[in-house]
C-alpha cells in the first residue's frame, strides 16, 4: 500500500517519527509521499527521504498559507524540483471554505504552481474546498491534460465527475470511514479503481476508529479495508491497484 498524503515532517510527527515510520512498514506501507508545506519541513523531508528510501517528497505552499509564505518558499521549491528531488508539486490549489488566504492570492499562486509543474514535468496534487469551479476554469485555461491528483476529496458525485473527466486521479483519505459521510462513499463506490488513489493526510484526519488521535500512516489499512468493502473487492487487490495507481502517478523509480 503507498500513503500519497502525509505530513510526515510537521510539527507534529516529525518528533515521533521513527515509531510513525516502524508501524507503517509493519502495516504493509511501501511508500510515503511526505507533503512539505513550507521550508523547514522540506528540508527535514529531503534529509529523511536521504535516510529512508521508503519517502517520496512533494512540495508547495498550502492556499491557507499563501499569503504569509506563498513568495518566500516558492523559489525554494522550485530549486529542489529542477535537483529532481521532488516527485510532486503540491499541495496547492483553492480554498474558500476556510479563506485563510485572500481568493486572488490563493488564485496566483495556483496559476504560478500550473507553470512550475508544466515546467518540472511533475504532476501536481491539488486541495480544493468549496471552490471547484474555479479550479476547474483555471485549469481548463491552464493545466489542460497535465496530470494532477485531487487529494483528500470531500466532493460531491459532481465534482468528483469533473475531476475524473478532466484525466486526473481522485484520493481518498480517512473522512470516508466517518459515520457522516455516506455521500462521500457513493464517490468511492463511482470512482473507477484505475484513478483512485488513498492517502491518510497525517497527523489530520484520522479514521474512525482512531478519531480524535493524530493520524499517522499505518492507519491507512482501516480507511483501504472500507473502500474494498464498498467495491467489493478483497482489500489486496484494492492495495494493489492504488500502489500501481501510485506508481504511474509519481513516477516512482522501483
Ligand atoms: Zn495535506
Amino acid at each position: 500500500m503507498i500513503d500519497t498524503h502525509a505530513h510526515l515532517t510537521s510539527e507534529a510527527l516529525l518528533p515521533h517519527l521513527h515509531g510513525i515510520l516502524e508501524r507503517a512498514k509493519a502495516s504493509g506501507i511501501k511508500r510515503i509521499v511526505n507533503i512539505c508545506t513550507d521550508e523547514k519541513s522540506l528540508i527535514e523531508g529531503l534529509d529523511l527521504a536521504k535516510k529512508d528510501p521508503i519517502v517520496s517528497n512533494a512540495a508547495a505552499t498550502t492556499p491557507h498559507d499563501v499569503d504569509k509564505e506563498g513568495e518566500s518558499f516558492f523559489p525554494y521549491v522550485e530549486k529542489c524540483a529542477s535537483e529532481g528531488r521532488l516527485v510532486a508539486i503540491g499541495e496547492t490549489g483553492l480554498d474558500y471554505f476556510y479563506s485563510y488566504s485572500k481568493k486572488e492570492t490563493q488564485q496566483i499562486f495556483l496559476l504560478r504552481y500550473f507553470a512550475l509543474a508544466k515546467k518540472m514535468q511533475l504532476p501536481l496534487i491539488f486541495h480544493c474546498r468549496e471552490a471547484f469551479s474555479d479550479l476547474f476554469s483555471h485549469a481548463d485555461r491552464e493545466y489542460v491534460g497535465k496530470p494532477a491528483v485531487l487529494h483528500c476529496f470531500t466532493g460531491s458525485l459532481e465534482e468528483a465527475r469533473g475531476v475524473l473527466d478532466r484525466g486526473w486521479y481522485l484520493s481518498l483519505s480517512g473522512i470516508v470511514t466517518f459515520k457522516k459521510s455516506a455521500e462521500l462513499r457513493k464517490v468511492a463506490e463511482y470512482v473507477p479503481l484505475d484513478r483512485l488513489l488513498i492517502e491518510t493526510d497525517a497527523p489530520y484526519l484520522a479514521p474512525e476508529k482512531h478519531r480524535g488521535r493524530q493520524n499517522e500512516p499505518s492507519y491507512l489499512v482501516e480507511t483501504a479495508e472500507l473502500i474494498a468493502k464498498l467495491k467489493g473487492i478483497s482489500v489486496e487487490e484494492l492495495a494493489k491497484q492504488t500502489a500501481e495507481n501510485a506508481l504511474h502517478f509519481f513516477q516512482f523509480q522501483v
